[in-house]
């Protein structure tokens, strides 16, 4: 999948020249959504153990998030910061182009809210569930970075069963969006989808989504070429 690179060059320009009505309406979109499920990750996000790990941030590329945990991410950075700062993350959502990384041998897109100097995530108390779940300790006892520790003794298994049932709460809550024809509506995005759509429109968003986005991060770019191989033909399927 190639990167469609006019698009790109597009966004780049309208994202610096508009900057401040697009501001405008991206805060309006999040003011709008009000407090609905904030409470409910805030519920959700207690029910995982607590964690440390080594902070090398090499794991934090390409992460995709619901629509709900996008505007808690809006609302929190509406109240904790100044319009310049602001103005600066919402501008950094735009240029993707200037967050393309490698990772050995694949493609990421490094995520706006880690910061490679300081070395924080900028929006820790709020991250989103993807980044949170990283590490856990599994049912087979392993982690997928071993630089994750629990921070309570004994450590806690999370099984799959219990992850799938905390993210189905939040997915119910959530916007949905059918990416190609026949692959079915999934409901994680990036966060740069989540600003386009909110400032533009879901048909925009999901063109930035397949041309850019997916293009940008290799785990997206393999997720969907496994999506779209066509599922066999069951006998079910010839009955009306
Ligand atoms: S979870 Fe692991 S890979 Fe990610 S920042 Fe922490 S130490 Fe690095
Ligand atoms: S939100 Fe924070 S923890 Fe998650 S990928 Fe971004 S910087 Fe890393």
């Amino acid at each position: 999948m190639q990167i469609n690179t006019d698009l790109l060059q597009k966004i780049k320009v309208a994202s610096v020249k508009n900057a401040d009505s697009y501001l405008e309406k991206i805060l309006c979109a999040s003011v709008d959504h009000g407090n609905f499920g904030m409470d409910l990750l805030d519920r959700l996000r207690d029910q995982l153990p607590p964690t440390k790990c080594g902070n090398c941030g090499k794991c934090c590329n390409s992460i995709s998030i619901y629509s709900l945990e996008y505007h808690r991410i809006v609302r929190d950075l509406m109240t904790g910061s100044d319009p310049s700062r602001l103005r600066r993350f919402f501008i950094a959502a735009m240029r993707m182009d200037l967050r393309q990384a490698e990772v050995g041998a694949e493609k990421r897109l490094r995520c706006l809210f880690r910061d490679d100097q300081t070395k924080v995530c900028l929006i820790h108390q709020v991250r989103p569930f993807a980044c949170r779940i990283f590490g856990l300790l599994k049912e087979d006892m392993t982690r997928e970075c071993d630089q994750v520790e629990d921070l309570v003794y004994p450590p806690r298994v999370v099984s799959e069963k219990m992850l799938e049932e905390l993210q189905a709460k939040i997915l119910e809550n959530s916007e949905g969006y059918e990416v190609f024809p026949g692959t079915g509506v999934i409901h994680f995005f990036p966060f740069e989808f989540w600003v386009f759509r909110y400032l533009f429109s879901p048909e925009r968003a999901l063109q930035i989504y397949r041309e850019i986005l997916i293009p940008m991060s290799t785990p997206l770019t393999k997720f969907w070429q496994e999506k779209r191989k066509l599922e066999p033909i069951k006998d079910s399927d010839f009955e009306i």
